[in-house]
């Protein structure tokens, strides 16, 4: 059992250095990982958020559900973490209720 490891761990690439370049060999390849991991993530989240994007919102002034929109072309806007991107002139802006026209957060 020990053994059939041992033999394993000898044919492992990152193990058969001596020096160190085994060791950051394995450390870029764990960053590799990582990143790759943080990028799929990341689009996930994104693909997450354009699937919401007609997500409605509790309005806490005419106290209705309401379409987000953008304040500067009041349209759809692609929601993102504190604000939004308006889907018409593609600027940052402020998220406001469809309805009474005050912003949502
Ligand atoms: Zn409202
Ligand atoms: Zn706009």
């Amino acid at each position: 059992m020990g053994d059939g490891l041992l033999d394993f761990m000898s044919f492992w690439p990152l193990q058969a250095e001596e020096d160190g370049s085994g060791m950051i060999c394995t450390y870029l390849i764990i960053l590799g990982v990582i990143l790759i991991a943080l990028y799929l993530g990341l689009y996930l989240y994104n693909k997450f958020l354009v699937g919401k994007r007609t997500k409605q919102h509790p309005c806490r002034y005419c106290g209705h559900i309401v379409d987000a929109v953008s304040h500067c072309c009041h349209t759809s806007v692609e929601e993102r973490f504190m604000g939004g991107k308006c889907s018409k002139c593609g600027k940052e802006c402020k998220i406001i209720c469809a309805r009474c026209k005050r912003p949502l957060y």
